[in-house]
């Protein structure tokens, strides 16, 4: 199923996942058990990263993607970087996705890595958005920053370069997490100016222990609240507590924005059934 018809029918909030792969050095069964778990847990759709933990695990997006749809039996979106890939790369990665049955793609630029010079055949996302529909029957997906991208002078040239990904054919937005529900709502506000009228998902990640939070912030730039700073504190030395404050953080955000009508929820499980688990029962009533 593609998932803009997933946004079409559903009469409640469209509730996700994302996971990423095994690194190289491991075997890729050794997360089939997880995501076994997570897929039980039935969510709308699972997103699955690409080479966001190094190059090795490229090529297992489409392989996990392919486990989670096919025998998981739950849609999968993969995710496509593209400014370091050639045209090649590019179709070789489209000719296995459709092998494995994959028809929905999260179309990414990639972070531009110093000491690489980027190939220049793709230079933002929404030239791989373009590429894309010609070259099958894809639904397309792309990313956006309630807090601004890194690299964008200010946030109206960036919601203005988000729209030309919108006319370059992405039919729907996963956003990169964020802490402070109100900085979400400023975005939707500047994306309805800006004529941007198509399903966004907000991405949401439940912090479950302090290593993770310091590796968040500097690489995504999510502001803390002070709320959450407290939190974080006050549990510093206490991993269950931290974890257990984490989740019922990231439950108190899914709950406001669900009832300030947001059009879906796309959760960052890093692999963990445990922690997809508590907040789906905690909020699936609420959809
Ligand atoms: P773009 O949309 O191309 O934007 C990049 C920058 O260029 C922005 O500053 C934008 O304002 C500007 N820009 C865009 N179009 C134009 C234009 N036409 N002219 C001038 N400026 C322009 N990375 C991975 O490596 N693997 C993953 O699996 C992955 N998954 C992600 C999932 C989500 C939901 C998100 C939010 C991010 C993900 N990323 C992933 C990170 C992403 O690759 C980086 O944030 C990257 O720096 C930008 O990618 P993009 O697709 O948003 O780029």
């Amino acid at each position: 199923m593609k998932i803009s018809d997933i946004f079409e029918t559903k009469s409640k909030t469209v509730f996700s996942f994302e996971v990423f792969p095994p690194k190289r050095t491991s075997p890729i069964e050794s997360v089939y058990g997880k995501l076994e778990e997570i897929c039980a847990l039935k969510p709308d759709f699972i997103s699955v990263t690409y080479g966001a933990g190094g190059s090795g695990e490229k090529n297992r997006t489409c392989e996990i993607a392919s486990k989670i749809k096919n025998d998981f039996k739950v849609e999968a979106v993969a995710h496509l970087t593209c400014v370091n890939s050639s045209k090649e790369d590019i179709d070789r990665n489209l000719v296995q996705f459709k092998e494995c049955n994959i028809n929905n793609i999260l179309a990414l630029r990639g972070d531009i890595v110093e000491g690489i010079e980027p190939k220049k055949e793709f230079m933002y996302a929404s030239d791989l958005c373009k590429y894309i529909k010609t070259q099958g029957d894809f639904d397309i997906a792309g990313a956006c920053y309630p807090e601004v991208h890194g690299e964008a002078e200010n946030e109206v040239e960036d919601v203005l370069n988000l729209r030309k990904k919108i006319d370059a054919g992405a039919q729907h937005l996963i956003s990169q997490l964020f802490f402070d529900n109100s900085a979400y709502y400023r975005f939707i506000e500047r994306t309805k100016i800006a004529g941007i009228n198509v399903p966004i998902e907000a991405g949401i990640m439940p912090v479950t222990n302090k290593k993770q939070i310091e590796r968040m912030v500097s690489m995504c730039g999510a502001s803390l609240p002070a709320k959450f700073a407290k939190i974080m504190q006050k549990y510093d030395t206490k991993p269950e507590a931290l974890r257990d404050a984490g989740i019922a953080y990231a439950v108190e955000q899914i709950v406001d924005l669900i009832a300030n009508g947001v059009d879906g929820i796309h959760l960052y499980t890093m692999n963990s059934p445990y922690v997809a688990r508590k907040i789906t029962e905690a909020v699936s009533k609420l959809l």
